[in-house]
């Protein structure tokens, strides 16, 4: 299928218009027209092949909403005109135990991205700086007309990221859950566990968030270089999610949790992580991380910010200034996530 969207060639070039082929679409396929895509801290980090293994050329994007254009004959949940979301995941091998759980981005064969990798069939992935996608039904979200449509976007990356841990550790009333980076994720993640009833404490480096922290339903701001302010929340956290993409101190913040606490990583530095082994004996406390979410908890999470009108906070942009967001997200300049405006998207 002809397309056309933004790529880059290699881990140095900028972004720039580039024609492509996406497969044909399948009877279990559907076409969505992209309206809308998020820019996520990992499309640097890949286009940048900060974690290696990169492909080029590149088309980043995994947080995308638009309408079905066109749906395979065997497609249920889907006719063209519908809005629709596709996530970080288009296919995986729906046998092994975490697909049946519904927990596909834990397929044992290897979930297969939007983007950055090469479906079972051996077909490189193109993402959503474009102008469509062809994904089967089950990797594609029904998007309520309720929200705004390019505010929708983040949700089906920074949205799921944040949702799952929070939901698998079970943040709500009575919890005390820290954020630690209000950048794409944190903000997010900071919405939710406000939305979900926690004592939330958001933590940043960045003294121009403070407000806008509170206004995001933070309880408290912490500026994570005030080591007194820092001190004061010693053994006393549930839970927290860290959402930093580069690298900090983690010990700082696992001494932070009271007896039975976790800290969960979602922030993907591209460097090892160093803990202090006293750090996670005293208390009993856990280091874990946990990648975007299932299916079925991507639609839950969906419809549930339908249910509370929560979307993300968003700076939308045209395709023109797909670099300036780069170098703005990459200093912690973003507020509190770039969308690119698929109207801007001229051959
Ligand atoms: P982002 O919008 O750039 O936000 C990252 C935030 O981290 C910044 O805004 C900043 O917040 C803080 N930060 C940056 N550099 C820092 C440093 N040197 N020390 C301390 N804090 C720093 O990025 P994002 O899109 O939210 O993504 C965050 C990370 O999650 C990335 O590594 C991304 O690849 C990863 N990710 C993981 C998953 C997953 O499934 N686990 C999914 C999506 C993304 P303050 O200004 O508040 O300090
Ligand atoms: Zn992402």
């Amino acid at each position: 299928m002809k397309s056309f969207g933004y790529a880059v060639e290699s881990k140095t070039s900028a972004l720039g218009p580039f024609h492509f082929d996406r497969r044909e679409p399948g009877p279990k396929d559907v076409v969505v027209a992209i309206d809308y895509c998020g820019i996520c801290h990992s499309d640097i980090h890949q286009a940048r092949d900060e974690w290696g293994g990169s492909i080029y050329p590149m088309v980043p994007g995994h947080e995308i909403v638009g309408h079905v254009t066109a749906v395979g004959k065997d497609v249920t949940k889907f006719k063209v005109g519908d809005l629709a979301g596709v996530g970080v995941t288009v296919e995986t091998c729906m046998a092994c135990e975490n697909c049946k759980a519904g927990e596909e981005q834990y397929c044992t064969k290897g979930m297969v991205g939007t983007y950055n990798a090469k479906d079972y069939a051996g077909n490189v992935t193109y993402g959503g700086y474009s102008d469509n996608v062809v994904a089967p039904e089950h990797y594609v979200h029904t998007i309520s007309p309720k929200l705004d449509l390019a505010a929708v976007a983040p949700l089906l990356c920074a949205g799921i990221t944040t949702y799952s841990p929070l939901r698998h550790w079970k943040v709500g009333a009575g919890k005390k859950v820290g954020v630690v980076g209000l950048g794409g994720l944190g903000h997010m993640g900071l919405k939710f566990a406000h939305s979900f009833g926690a004592h939330v404490v958001q933590f940043t480096t960045s003294e121009n968030k403070i407000e806008d922290a509170k206004k995001l339903g933070a309880d408290e701001v912490v500026i994570s270089k005030d080591a007194d302010a820092m001190a004061k929340h010693a053994g006393s956290f549930d839970f927290i999610l860290d959402c930093v993409s580069a690298p900090h101190d983690i010990n700082a913040y696992l001494g932070m949790l009271r007896l039975d606490g976790a800290l969960c990583l979602v922030g993907l530095p591209e460097q090892p992580v160093a803990t202090s082994p006293f750090a996670l004996v005293t208390n009993r406390r856990s280091l874990s991380g946990s990648m975007i979410g299932g299916m079925r908890e991507t639609q839950e999470m969906l419809d549930y910010c339908a249910e509370k009108n929560i979307v993300s906070d968003i700076e939308l942009i045209g395709y023109d200034r797909l670099e300036e967001a780069y170098a703005r997200v990459v200093k912690s300049d973003v507020k509190y996530r770039f969308v690119l405006d698929g109207k801007t998207l001229k051959k």
